[in-house]
């Protein structure tokens, strides 16, 4: 291609909506355009990376066997009913009407239209097991989407669903997936982790979450070196610290003028903050969206809750639980808003972290203004009606795997993997005869990945001050021949030469043929880029041109032969990825 008749649009200056280097540069480097908030099309440089990593996906799934379709992005909301998603996946589904008032939604994932497809489409056991797959645009009405492709609102996935006869055949179709996305993420360049995750709105009690390393990540994740636990922290596990076996001391009301939170109470009685019980409290919403009762969650005033452990205990999708309005709540259950313990609380759901139980002589808010309770004692002044890990792992707390200190890492969710077991089918009604004419239901696996998602990462990871460094395998061109001065009659006979040969080669040439000035295209190189540039400037009247890797600093001057083999070999060597 001839950057002269490309449609190219580079940006110098930084957008103003722009925080991080992958948005900044993909903006810049003109490769997308923004039509609406998280919403994002591809100019030609953006849609042939989107490509690239496409294809490098449907090579890696079709060679676990499993078979492309392609399902429309429109839902009709039936099936979201019968599988009680309608309701469950809440105001992140983006939902339409037809003009005769149906009600549809835009896709934000497929198992119902995959499981609705196989239901009706598969009777026996022979015809098992299934993998079925589909690179698709999806929509999620995010409440914040940002970071450019990061988080948005339509964004690209490949979607992939695995039916089997039983958790054996589940076992199987996992891990042949979870091979695959390690093949996949290799080789569109990325450094990730694989962590055990949790499995939200999704369902399933079995999930890995795909993590590319990045400081600017969404996802936190906590691993173990001396172990190979790695979990996202909302999914981590905690050890409860050891319970304590010190007497049971009465219980003693005190004056405590004004300290609401955790540090200042503490400041206050002179305590740690492991001697003292936050709380945490919240309004849950029905089906209808009007409020349901409160709960309140309570863990040791060192740690933090988990959101996500807490729904999980409650049962109930996250947007059904907000923080209450302290005020309303108080009426209803007698908690004061900075001084609520577990004593004196009623008519309230009550969540307790497990830790709580074993310890001893907690210091807690005694449900009235300015006073705390000394020696609160689990069992014998109060009880939970929900007891479980609540409490969020940090960097340092013990690995509850084997004890040893835990670190943390930032990163962004590029893919994830569940098992979903039946959930699906036994809700859709999916079965399948097995080999005695029973009647079994089909055990289903779901398997994602953020394809747009994939290109903010691989730049987020491949970038300097100067732009993109693309590894070869998602390159949008592998060569670019810089030409210095388009007018020179040499020079540009060179560098045409340069083209046509890479070209003949099977290289991904770009020929910079612009009437710019050198800096300009030195420049602009740069932003894009491509992983190699062949220079042709004064030496070419002498044969002689300048080749330079754009991850390398250093350039090298070489005959044109050379450069010319140089790259070829190089792009073969890397441009699969493998
Ligand atoms: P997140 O926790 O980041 O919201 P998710 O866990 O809800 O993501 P999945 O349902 O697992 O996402 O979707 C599969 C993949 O799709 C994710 O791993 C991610 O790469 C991508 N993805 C999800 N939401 C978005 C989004 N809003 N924008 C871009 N990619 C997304
Ligand atoms: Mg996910």
């Amino acid at each position: 291609m001839r950057l002269s008749k490309m449609h190219l649009k580079t940006l110098r200056e930084v957008p103003n909506e722009a925080e991080i280097a992958s948005h900044i540069l993909l903006l810049r480097t003109g490769m997308i355009r923004k039509l609406a908030s998280g919403v994002y099309g591809f100019m030609p440089f953006g849609w042939r990376s989107i490509r690239k990593i496409e294809d490098i996906v449907r090579e890696e799934m079709d060679a676990k066997g499993a078979q492309e379709i392609h399902m429309s992005a429109v839902q009709p909301s039936e099936l979201w009913e019968e599988s009680g998603r309608w309701y469950a996946y809440g105001p992140e589904l983006w939902r339409i009407k037809d003009r005769n008032g149906r009600d549809f939604c835009l896709g934000p994932t497929h198992e119902e239209v995959f499981t609705d497809i196989v239901r009706n489409d598969i009777s026996s056991y022979r015809q098992l097991p299934q993998n079925l797959y589909q690179i698709q645009t999806k929509y999620r009405d995010e409440a914040r989407p940002r970071f450019g492709l990061m988080r948005s609102r339509e964004f690209i996935m490949k979607d992939s669903y695995s039916f089997d006869k039983d958790e054996a055949g589940l076992d199987k179709s996992y891990d042949d997936m979870y091979d695959a996305y390690t093949n996949v993420f290799s080789r569109c360049g990325l450094m990730f982790r694989p962590v055990e995750a949790d499995s939200g709105a999704i369902g399933g009690n079995n999930s890995h979450e795909f993590t590319a390393l990045a400081e600017v990540g969404e996802s936190e994740i906590a691993y173990c070196e001396h172990c190979s636990m790695a979990a996202t922290t909302e999914r981590a596990e905690t050890r409860d610290d050891a319970p304590c076996d010190a007497e049971m001391l009465p219980m003693e009301e005190v004056y405590t003028p004004g300290t609401k939170t955790i540090e200042e109470v503490a400041n206050y009685l002179e305590l740690d903050t492991k001697q003292t019980i936050k709380a945490l409290l919240f309004v849950k919403y029905d089906k209808e969206g009007k409020e349901d009762g409160y709960v309140a969650a309570f863990v040791r005033g060192d740690r933090e809750l988990n959101m996500i452990k807490l729904v999980n205990a409650l049962d109930i999708p996250e947007h059904a639980i907000a923080f209450a309005d302290e005020e309303k709540m108080s009426a209803a259950t007698g908690c004061v808003g900075g001084f609520t313990g577990p004593v004196g609380l009623h008519d309230c759901i009550v969540v307790v972290d497990s830790e709580l139980t074993g310890m001893k002589n907690l210091c807690a808010g005694a449900c009235k203004v300015d006073h705390h309770i000394k020696n609160v004692n689990y069992g014998r002044d109060y009880k939970g009606d929900i007891v479980c890990d609540l409490k969020t792992l940090k960097e340092g707390d013990p690995c509850p795997v084997c004890g040893a200190p835990v670190k943390h890492a930032r990163g962004i969710e590029v893919g994830q993997v569940f098992k979903l077991g039946t959930k699906y089918s036994a809700s859709m009604g999916a079965y399948y005869k097995d080999e005695n004419q029973e009647d079994k239901l089909i055990v289903m696996g779901c398997y994602g990945i953020g394809v747009t998602r994939t290109l903010s990462a691989i730049v987020e990871q491949h970038h300097d001050e100067n732009g993109i460094i693309w590894p070869m395998s998602v390159a949008p061109y592998h060569v670019i021949v810089t030409l210095v001065n388009a007018a020179d009659e040499t020079q540009s006979k060179v560098a045409e030469d340069i083209y046509a040969a890479l070209q003949k080669a099977g290289v991904e040439v770009l020929l910079d043929d612009r009437d710019e000035r050198p800096g300009v295209k030195f420049k602009d190189a740069d932003l894009l880029g491509i992983p190699v540039r062949i220079t042709v400037g004064r030496g070419a009247a002498s044969g002689n041109v300048e080749y330079k890797l754009r991850r390398d600093a250093e350039k090298t001057d070489m005959t044109i032969e050379a450069a010319i083999e140089a790259a070829i070999t190089i792009v073969n060597e890397e441009k699969t990825g493998r």
